[in-house]
């Protein structure tokens, strides 16, 4: 599960999160909405270490990890401009995160030797996990492609791959959709709602479509000013609004 109490974020003078408190059960898929500009990406960023906050405390299962190094926190995000490497193949974009881990233990080790023995089936291993993630998103064919020679579409899943193969314990998404067409886009929703389940963690979803927040999530968190004013079902946040600046922003025409 995820916890988090209190968050404070300014810029400057600028008062970005006024004490964002939310709980995320394990497994529950959460859809963060609300106007552009009331800090939706700076509590994904804070939450997955790239930007630290004022105070608060961040809680993944049931660890404190308000100071942990990004790296420790074992969260998978993905943005909307899907940010993989441009050089690397699709098989490679999504081993990056699983030879880091690799990397980042070895250095650990009290005596590097110790992974020498290992490292064969290390690769072997990484191998295999790159090859099951991308069977499951239906991208094997694409593993030897880079991102330049591939669509909007496969990109996209790539990303996510590259995201959820090293098995996160946290899943974070900032409009990761918002590229793609329409068509496109309705289909991609089923598939991040399938990933989401069979991965089992809790996931935070930003998106500018309500649509989308309708038919994924669990339930939806909507933000206002940086202050979270709601967190519940789909339906009772459009039944039964508890803030007129929840209804005003839902009942928008868009
Ligand atoms: P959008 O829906 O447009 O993506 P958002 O809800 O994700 O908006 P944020 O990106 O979190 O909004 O930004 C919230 C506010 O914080 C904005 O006013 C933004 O200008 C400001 N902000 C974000 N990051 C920084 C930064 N690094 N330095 C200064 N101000 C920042
Ligand atoms: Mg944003």
């Amino acid at each position: 599960a995820l916890s988090l109490r209190n968050i404070e974020k300014s810029f400057g003078g600028n008062h970005i999160l006024k004490g964002v408190t939310l709980d995320a059960g394990p497994g529950e898929f959460i859809a963060l909405v609300g106007p552009s500009g009331c800090g939706k990406s700076t509590l994904l960023r804070i939450l997955a270490g790239l930007e630290t906050a004022d105070s608060g405390d961040i809680l993944i299962a049931g660890r404190d990890m308000t100071a942990a190094h990004a790296a420790d926190r074992n969260i998978a995000m993905v943005f909307q401009s899907y940010a993989l490497y441009p050089h690397l193949t699709a098989a490679q974009n999504i081993a990056v995160p699983l030879v880091m881990r690799r990397l980042t233990r070895a250095r650990r080790l009290p005596f590097l030797g110790r992974m020498m023995p290992g490292q064969r089936k290390a690769v072997a291993d990484i191998h295999r996990d790159v090859r099951d993630m991308a069977a499951s998103l239906k991208i094997d064919h694409l593993l030897d492609r880079k991102p330049g020679q591939m669509s909007g579409g496969q990109r996209q899943r790539v990303a996510l791959a590259r995201a959820m193969v090293r098995r996160p314990s946290i899943f974070l998404m900032d409009e990761p959709l918002s590229n793609l067409d329409a068509n496109l886009r309705v289909h991609a929703r089923g598939e991040i709602v399938d990933l989401h389940r069979r991965a089992g963690v809790p996931t935070l979803y930003v998106t500018h479509d309500q649509a989308e927040a309708l038919s994924m999530a669990d339930r939806v968190a909507v933000m206002i000013g940086g202050s979270l004013l709601q967190l519940a079902s789909p339906q009772v946040i459009y039944e039964d609004p508890q803030h007129v600046e929840v209804a005003k922003f839902i009942g928008q025409p868009r």
